[in-house]
């Protein structure tokens, strides 16, 4: 492993340096943020592991909301329109559903793509859904397929939360 200064500091515990795990390759196109990749380290202090970015939220942010590529349907993963991403959701959702067997909980999916998950969950008797997504286009796709609430947002940009006092 090499040793580097990170280009963020460490989330968990505001670390600037530890080691380079692996550099993270991708053939993107000019608009993507991460067109360089990034290296995935291993923080000295905490040992997290993260992708060591120098793109901000902000430019994830503008990317997810104006370019997802989770917005078409019939050309991405996420909304199961194509029989093996529908096997691989379902999968996931049983999977989920070990660890919260209660189907009146309230179950978020943030990132919900085009709502292919929180359709899944719905198929096992969850009825209580909710999505949040960048793309103003995954936000409506997933209210179309489930009925659930979605908003269009992020983890750093919430919408109201109306729906959650039950
Ligand atoms: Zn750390």
């Amino acid at each position: 492993m090499i040793q580097k200064s990170f280009l963020r500091n460490c989330p968990i515990c505001q670390e600037v340096k530890g080691w380079r795990l692996h550099g993270q390759r991708f053939t993107l196109s000019e608009d993507h943020p991460l067109k360089e990749g990034y290296d995935v380290v291993a923080c000295e202090s905490c040992g997290f592991v993260f992708a060591d970015t120098a793109v901000s939220q902000e430019d994830y942010d503008r990317y997810y909301a104006s370019l997802s590529k989770y917005a078409d349907a019939a050309t991405s993963t996420g909304g199961g329109a194509l029989s093996w991403d529908a096997a691989r959701l379902k999968e996931t959702a049983e999977l989920l559903a070990r660890f919260e067997p209660n189907r009146d909980a309230w179950i978020l999916d943030m990132g919900c793509a085009s709502g292919g998950m929180l359709k899944a969950l719905q198929d096992l008797g969850y009825g209580r859904l909710a999505g949040i997504d960048p793309s103003p286009g995954c936000a409506q796709a997933t209210r179309n397929l489930t009925g659930a609430e979605t908003w269009t947002g992020t983890l750093f940009k919430c919408p109201g939360w109306k729906a959650w006092t039950v």
